[in-house]
Formats: structure tokens, sequence, C-alpha cells
């Protein structure tokens, strides 16, 4: 499925897909099964058709002028245009680049997809970030000794020069926390090595967008020395690979709907999905690390970039609120009233400090010993427990704001009714805005912060990448204290 070269209007090459070479590339006989029953094709399903359309959407829009900077750049490697999702970022100029891709992808989706295309292969970015420690690591498993770091590269360069998209499936299945026996059983783990690769099987959870990807990049999540060898796997396979088998959870957007009524969730969902492999063949030029227990510690590392994206994405929607939250005063006329401003003050103070974490995160970057610039991890998980602490509230704060606004919705059908319409034109209009113009604001917000697509966006922040208490853990494990300590002992005149 090699993307070929073909030239842009300036005249250089590219390798960019369109977005009817993206959905032509998903009709591949990928096996996912909706609501109990198998379907043919990922667009079978309303809204993962339409999630499928908001993709593609994104693809095409890397041809227009207008979004051509934000979603490809010119790599220098190959003197290609190339999707920015696979942009391996050298400098802090190069990160503050690649994060328009991340506001892009953002506010296409007003936030709700928190995996589009440009998330997961932050994760194979990650991994170059370390590729003299993967280089040095070396195959447990016999019969199968893959160069790890050679494998990163070839990703990398395959996925930029293939326009490719992917998801990232590291947890494991929910079961009995307190028996490490439980999680063992659905663990990927290897099962045989043959010429060429080697078989899994085992299941993840949850690949949000998985059934509308090319790829799927897994691994057991880490930090366990104690993993099974045969299960410290990092890998990634097309999603048709046989034996990959997808159940998706319910659907929670309405395809199909107005979009007066339901301006984002008409737009459709990245649908989650549990995975089962049964038997999956990995070539071993997919694998980036087989069998070495102590590879697997570096989920931290390996993911800041996918975090990065995470807190960005949460900052872009924090401005949404924020904007949305302005116009409902005008709309409403409560923009006089003092205890009403200081409730757009609190959604501006939110999305204000998750800015400041970005900012702080990209200033203080760091070259990784691969010359990758890492942003600062200790402001991305302290930013990230802050995101998704305060998330409730202001979702609470900017519903508050709307009043009965937010519950009284009535459809565009019902202002187009003869008999009824005229009631609700004459009587809900807003300060200096008809009904209809207040009611679309009310509807945005509904989407954004009240209906089924945003309960499971909100559960989805909460837990995504790791809930509160385990970012509070990484906070303890990871941001060094011993200066802090200094300066009390200082001044205090302590001399132990
Ligand atoms: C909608 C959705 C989409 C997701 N998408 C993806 C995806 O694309 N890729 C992916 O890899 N993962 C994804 N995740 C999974 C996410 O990584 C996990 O939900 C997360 O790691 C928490 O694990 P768990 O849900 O199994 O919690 P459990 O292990 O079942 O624990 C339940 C709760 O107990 C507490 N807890 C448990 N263990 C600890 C601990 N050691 N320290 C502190 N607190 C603890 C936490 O509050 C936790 O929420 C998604 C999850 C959801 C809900």
């Amino acid at each position: 499925m090699d993307t070929s070269v073909s030239k842009t209007k300036a005249g250089i090459a590219h390798r960019l897909k369109t977005g009817a070479e993206f959905k032509a590339s998903l009709d591949d006989g990928r096996q996912i099964w909706v609501g109990g029953k198998k379907i043919e094709k990922v667009t079978d399903e309303p809204a993962l058709a339409a999630g499928v359309d908001l993709l593609a959407s994104m693809f095409d829009d890397q041809f227009t002028e207008e979004y051509a900077d934000a979603t490809t750049y010119l790599e220098p490697t190959t003197n290609e245009i190339v999707s920015r999702s696979w942009q391996v970022p050298r400098s802090q100029a190069d990160l503050v680049d690649r994060r328009k891709m991340i506001e892009y992808t953002s506010l296409k989706t007003g936030g709700t997809f928190g995996r589009p295309p440009d998330l997961a292969p932050a994760i194979a970015v990650g991994l170059a970030a370390y590729l003299p420690t993967f280089k040095k690591k070396k195959s447990l498993i016999d019969g199968c000794s893959p160069d790890f770091a050679e494998n990163i590269e070839h990703y990398i360069a395959y996925g930029r020069d293939n326009n490719l998209t992917a998801s990232e499936s590291l947890a494991g299945p929910q079961t009995d926390r307190s028996d490490p026996k439980a999680a063992e059983g659905s663990l990927l783990r290897v099962k045989s090595v043959e010429a060429g690769g080697i078989r899994i099987s085992g299941a993840k959870t949850v690949g949000s967008i998985a059934a509308q990807a090319n790829e799927i990049f897994f691994t057991n999540l880490g930090g366990i020395q104690s993993t099974p060898a045969d299960a410290c796997v990092w890998g990634s396979v097309p999603i048709n690979t046989p034996g990959i088998k997808m159940i998706s959870r319910e659907m929670v957007s309405e395809p199909g709907a107005d979009p007066f009524d339901h301006p984002i969730s008409h737009l459709g969902e990245e649908a989650d999905q549990f995975i089962v492999f049964d038997n999956v063949f990995v070539p071993t030029d997919r694998i980036f690390n087989l069998g070495d227990p102590s590879a697997m510690s570096w989920y931290g590392p390996v993911c800041v970039f996918a975090h990065w994206h995470v807190l960005t994405r949460l900052a872009v929607k924090a401005e949404l609120f924020v904007g949305a939250g302005q116009m409902v005063l005008e709309v409403l006329g409560t923009d006089k009233i003092p205890a009403v401003q200081m409730m757009l003050g609190e959604l501006i103070e939110y999305a204000q400090t998750l800015r400041a974490f970005i900012v702080a995160a990209e200033a203080l970057a760091k070259p990784t010993e691969a010359d990758v610039m890492a942003p600062d991890v200790g402001m991305l998980t302290a930013g990230r427990l802050y995101s998704i602490q305060h998330y409730p509230r202001i979702i609470h704060t900017l519903q508050e704001l709307c009043g009965q606004g937010l519950v009284m919705r009535f459809g565009k059908a019902a202002f187009e009714n003869p008999d009824i319409g005229h009631y609700l034109k004459d009587l809900l209009p807003g300060h200096g805005v008809s009904a209809m113009q207040k009611e679309l604001l009310m509807n945005f917000i509904w989407d954004m912060t009240s209906g089924a697509l945003a309960g499971r966006v909100a559960l989805f922040e909460n837990v995504n990448s790791s809930p509160a208490p385990r970012l509070r853990a990484r906070l303890y494990e990871e941001v060094k204290r011993d200066g802090f300590v200094a300066q009390v002992k200082k001044l205090a005149g302590m001399d132990w």
C-alpha cells in the first residue's frame, strides 16, 4: 500500500493520501463486531462511517492552502512533503510546528477524538527518541532476533511515506486487579516463533480509533519488572491482520442528525474497541521489543509525546469552552452580572493554566539521547493532572452559565413546523440573536458537555492516559525534589 510519490502544485514531491484514498484503505477485510453483529466494512456502521468521513476530510485538508502548514511539512531527509503526524521534532521550533497539527486535529473534532491520526505516531516518535537504548536491547526469545532500533526507524519512515493512521493500545482488559494471574490471562504473549516473525495471542483494551485506522501499535503496559518474558513485546501490525478481532462498544454519537441539532455529534466518533489477538503474525521488522522486561519500563519516556498531545488537545477544548461561555454571556445578556463574569473567569483560568503548562513543557524541553526534542515530563504530568481534576467542574460551570437553554432545546424541525415554530421564534430570542441562533449555541454546548458523546469523552479524559491517582504517583516518582529540600535546610539552618 505504498503511497506513490506525487507532486504538489509547487512541484515538490509529496507522500500524501487524499480523503478518498484513506477511505479506500480501510476497506481491507478488517474484522469488526458492533452490537454483537459482524459488519462487512467499517463504513457500514453509520457512527463509524461519519467518523471516517471526518478523518477523510483531514486528509483532503492536507492539500489546501489553509491547512497545509498545520498538517504537513517538508521532511529534510527525503525532501518530500509528508504528514506532520510522523514528524520527529529536533528543536523547540519543531515542537511548536508539530503542535500546530495537534491543535488542528483537536479543533476539527471539537476535542472529541482523543486518538486522531497524529496521536499513535507520537508513540513511534517516543521510541525513536531512545534509539540508542533500544539498539542495545536484545531479544530474549529464541529464534527471533530483531534489530529494534532499525525497526523503529523503518517504521517511522514507512508510516510517513504512506500517510498512515494508527491506533495504539497499551492498557490491558479490566479484570480482578487483586489477582495478578487475572491480568496475566489476557496479556499479549508470544505463542510461537516462525520464519520471518512471531505469533502472538491475548487481548488489548481500549483501542480507540482502531476500527478507523490502518495499523495497531501495541504493547503490554509497562513498569512491571515481573512481566513474563513472552509478554514483553512492543510492535505494530496492520489492523486487518488475520486473527485481529475488534469488538466495538455501543455508539454514542448522532450520525445523520441535522448539524443544527447536533453541531458536533453529527460528525460521528472514534469508537473504542476491545481487541482480541488470536494467533496474530507479527513480522520480525515490526517488533520493537521482544522478551526484555527492562524495555517495558520505558512507558513513561516513550509516551511523553502522546501525553503532550493529550494536554494540548485539552487546552484547545478549554479554549472552546471559553469561547462558548463568552457567547452565552452575550446572547443571554448576563455579561454585566459580576457573579456570572466570575464563572467565566473560572473557565478562563482553566484554559490559561493548561496553556501555561504546555508553554512550560516546551520551554523546558531537552534533547533525548537520540537528539529528539522531548517536552518536560514533570510539567506535562502536573498539567495533565490539573486538567482532569478540574474537568468535571469546568463542564458544570459552563452548563450553569447556560441555565434552562441547555435543556430546553427543540431542534430544527420544531422551529420549521408551521403550527409551533413561530411560538418558539417569537418567545425565545436572545440578546441581539434569534431564537434559532441562541439554540444553535446551546446545541453546540450540549454536544460538548452533556449528551452521550460528551459523557463518553468526559470518562475518556479521566482515565485515557492514566487516572489522577497514577499521575500523582508519577509526580512523586519523576519530579526531583533535592533542590527544594536543600533550600529548606539552608533557610532553616538544618545541617544534616
Ligand atoms: C474511553 C476510553 C478510551 C481509552 N483509550 C485507550 C487507548 O486508545 N489506548 C490505551 O492504551 N488505553 C486506552 N484507555 C485505557 C486507559 O489506559 C485505562 O483506562 C487506564 O490505564 C486505567 O486503567 P483501567 O481502566 O484498567 O483501571 P483499573 O485498573 O480497572 O482501576 C480502576 C481505578 O482504580 C484506581 N487505580 C487502580 N490501580 C491504581 C494504581 N496502581 N495507582 C493508583 N490508582 C489506581 C484508578 O482510579 C482507576 O481508574 C481508554 C480508556 C477509556 C475509558
